[in-house]
């Protein structure tokens, strides 16, 4: 049995994961639990599961699900330490990196140093801490396995030792105002944003697609996870969203994934990999398919996909000031503090007026991250509607 941590174990991931873990008995031990304030969620998965040791990392949740665990055995612990803490303790072959933000960042290294194989869905820690994740891989020889839906068909694309590889062409829904004017995205609310036309995600992320500041970030984690450099990545708008991604080669030959858009798919393959499995989840049906299409995308309208490319061009520390920047961003617009079109003009102002250094250790990357932090919150006082 493949045993397994699930670090944002109560999310849109975390419960998707535990469903792949559902459709195959006897193959996945759940050893490790961890989520942040979904108590308790958390209490019904460890009584399901079973894990050895379950982490809640917000303080009043921890203190609640210690109120009502009624099972002796199962160690729990809280916090980030407990997190750290935990990866030590129980030994697992995978973890599967499904927090939201750069929270998780600090158990990607711990677990990448400690030699455990990643699932990761996580990809503000590519986006900030890519340096640091390569030199930790490096070291240990751990494997990264990419659950975001785009790197799992370009990783499912691209063949073991193939060369000749032209260029990756990342698609991208376009969200939900792909067709609306510039101007009227200045009054988008936030419950407007909140309905992503194809996917069902957390709030983070469904936001992000909106912005088009998530296809930004998965360009950064593109160059990150196949090495492929900026003017080789290509963002193609693709609604339907039933191409995953694609990968052109030299000879013209252009090799896609194609399913249904289920992050079961892309999770399971990353649980099973270098296997190939079949599951009982509903297929693609090419007969209800009205047509693909294809665009190029709006960089105008959408600011932060060109931010983000400019950004991951300037590298070193310039990513992690722009993830930090748009997480704050993205919280201060859900409180409806600032408007939609403030988020990319929020981290453009933060972006502008940080000077990329080389990021040294994982303190020095939160001393940037902090720092983008209080400037977009300087931003948000500034701007508050
Ligand atoms: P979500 O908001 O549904 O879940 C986030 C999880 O992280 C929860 O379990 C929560 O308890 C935990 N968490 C939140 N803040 C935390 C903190 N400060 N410390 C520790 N844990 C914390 O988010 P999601 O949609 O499942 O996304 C998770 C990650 O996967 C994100 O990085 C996202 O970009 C990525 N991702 C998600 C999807 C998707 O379809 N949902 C697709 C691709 C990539
Ligand atoms: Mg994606």
């Amino acid at each position: 049995m493949k045993r397994l941590a699930i670090l944002g174990a109560t999310g849109s991931i975390g419960t998707q994961t535990l469903q792949v873990v559902d459709a195959f008995p006897g193959r996945f031990d759940v050893v490790l639990l961890a989520g942040h304030s979904n108590w308790q969620l958390l209490l019904k998965q460890a009584e399901k599961y079973q894990p050895a040791c379950v982490v809640v990392t917000e303080p009043a949740a921890f203190a609640r699900f210690q109120q009502e665990n009624t099972d002796p055995k199962l160690v729990v612990l809280s916090g980030m330490e407990g997190v750290l803490k935990a990866l030590e303790q129980f030994p697992v072959d995978m973890m599967v990196g499904a927090m939201s933000g750069a929270a998780g960042i600090e158990p990607t290294l711990k677990a990448l140093e400690l030699g455990i194989d990643l699932a990761l869905a996580n990809k503000e820690t590519l986006v900030s801490g890519g340096s640091l994740v390569r030199k930790a891989q490096q070291k240990s020889g751990a494997k990264i396995i990419p659950v975001d839906s785009e790197h799992s068909a370009i990783f499912q694309c691209i063949e073991p030792g193939s060369s000749c590889l032209n260029k990756i062409l990342l698609t991208a829904s376009g969200g939900p105002f792909r067709t609306w004017e510039k101007k009227a995205l200045y009054q988008v609310t936030p419950q407007q944003a909140l309905k992503h036309p194809n996917w069902s995600m957390g709030r983070k992320i469904t936001i992000d697609s909106a912005t088009l500041m998530n296809k930004g970030l998965e360009v950064i984690e593109a160059n990150w996870l196949f090495d492929v450099d900026y003017d080789h990545i290509q963002v193609l708008v693709h609604p339907q969203s039933v191409i995953h991604s694609m990968v052109e080669y030299g000879d013209g030959s252009v090799l896609a994934h194609l399913g249904r858009a289920d992050m079961r798919i892309p999770i399971q393959y990353a649980l099973t990999w270098p296997e190939r499995q079949g599951n009982p989840f509903p297929k693609l049906d090419f007969t209800q398919l009205a047509g693909l299409e294809f665009y190029a995308p709006d960089f105008e309208k959408f600011p932060a996909l060109a931010l983000a490319y400019a950004v991951g061009r300037t590298g070193k520390s310039a990513p992690a000031v722009l993830n930090g920047a748009n997480e704050v961003a993205v919280a201060a617009f859900l409180q409806e503090q600032i408007g939609f079109m403030d988020i990319p003009a929020l981290v453009q102002w933060v972006v502008e007026q940080h000077i990329p250094v080389e990021i040294e250790s994982f303190a020095h990357l939160m001393e940037l991250d902090r720092w983008a932090r209080q400037k977009a919150q300087q931003f948000v006082q500034q701007h508050r509607q």
